[in-house]
């Protein structure tokens, strides 16, 4: 099996041999490398599909870019391996999404339903930028995430709606602040490869379904996927991914949509359907480290298991350690600036469980229960 990051020929030779894109360093020969050309069989980043430990050992390729186009890996596994709620826009999201806006939650929010109630840390869209709110654009907090194409030039146009008229903005997304690219890919194959390409892939348009032979059919929540993936995120809960429409119930927000469009939604979502449902049973979710849960009971999309909302926020807390959860409600600010030391001989270095102090120092190994106050002298430091 070959490497996991080997990619396609470049259709160049070196030193008589074959070069091929190399997803980790930019292009590489099979044999006889050099100094400037990786060479795959004196490789250190060698990684197999089938290796015991793929998921902790693969490094995600997926190109970020920089407003001004330059590459960054900066934002790759900022998660840590924790968790995140990717929010789509259908209605069943309404009563949860005020829920969302609490500290120990990462949301990453779909196109418009970045702006519906929820403020979340990270948005995606695919589509051009004047179909989304100014408010997400404006938004310093919110990190945004557009096909690189989308960064410049008249494609990154916005626009502005005050009192219910719409305006072209005086600015675009290039002047937007905490604006980053990604590469997309507009085929998809339903399996690895939605992983292992260095761009996020969102489904088939023209191109794409000739390239691969699969439907004509494209979906942002396949970015968003693929995104958290990319930022390090271990278990995904999916909130208001309904995978159905009706014209009365449609979006999570108002919005006019006829019975003929909400039949062409219902297409793709079963199109997206069946593609995440072969990748689960392929084992890809499993293979690349990522678990999924829906929040939506009754949803269209069957690929993963449903988890209750609440459970969801709850895990989402606590995921990193039951002693590192994010505390509900106001963080109690009291006492961190005060020195915590033995109360006997004045070292700071003490380990602490749950209810249980022990000095560290040889000499002491003083132990003590933190919650009672101790009648206690300490000794003066010599
Ligand atoms: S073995 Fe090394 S050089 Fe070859 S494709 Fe893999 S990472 Fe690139
Ligand atoms: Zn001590």
């Amino acid at each position: 099996m070959s490497c996991v990051y080997l990619g396609e020929s470049k259709n160049e030779f070196r030193n008589k041999e074959e070069v091929f894109v190399c997803r980790v360093n930019g292009q590489c020969v099979k044999k006889n490398g050099n100094r400037r050309m990786a060479q795959c069989n004196k490789c250190r980043s060698h990684l197999k599909l089938d290796d015991s430990d793929f998921a902790s050992k693969w490094i995600d390729p997926v190109e970020i870019y920089r407003r001004d186009r330059t590459p960054t890996k900066g934002l790759r596994d900022i998660l840590a391996g924790g968790t995140a709620f990717l929010v789509c826009g259908g209605p069943s999201a309404n009563p949860l999404l005020e829920r969302l806006n609490s500290r120990g939650c990462f949301s990453l929010a779909v196109n418009n339903a970045a702006a519906h109630i929820v403020r979340p840390q990270a948005f995606v869209c695919s589509d051009p930028p004047m179909k989304f709110h100014q408010d997400i654009w404006m938004d310093p907090a919110v990190m945004k995430f557009v096909p690189s194409a989308k960064l410049s030039g008249y494609r990154c146009r916005m626009r502005t709606k005050v009192g219910g008229v719409f305006r072209r903005a005086e600015r675009g997304v290039d002047q937007a602040p905490n604006v980053w690219g990604f590469k997309r890919w507009s085929w998809m194959y339903p399996d690895d490869r939605f992983f292992t390409t260095d761009g996020c892939c969102w489904g088939n348009q023209d191109d794409g379904q000739r390239k691969t032979g699969e439907e004509k059919t494209v979906c942002t929540m396949l970015l968003g996927l693929r995104l958290l993936r990319y930022f390090g995120a271990k278990r995904i809960y999916l909130i208001g991914v309904d995978f159905y429409m009706t014209p009365e119930l449609n979006y999570s927000f108002s919005q006019a949509r006829d019975a003929g469009v909400s039949a062409s939604n219902n297409k793709h979502f079963r199109t997206v359907n069946k593609w995440l449902c072969q990748m689960v049973e392929g084992g890809s979710f499993k293979r690349f480290g990522l678990e999924v849960y829906n929040c939506c009971e009754r949803s269209g999309l069957r690929a993963f298991p449903h988890m209750p909302f609440d459970e969801a926020l709850a895990d989402a807390k606590g995921i990193i350690g039951v002693r590192e959860a994010v505390e509900p409600g106001q963080p109690d600010c009291e006492g961190w600036y005060e020195k915590s030391e033995c109360p006997k001989c004045g070292s700071w270095h003490i380990r602490y469980t749950a209810d249980l102090s022990t000095c560290l120092e040889k000499k002491c190994g003083f132990k003590w229960d933190t919650k009672k106050p101790l009648n206690f002298k300490k000794e003066k430091k010599r």
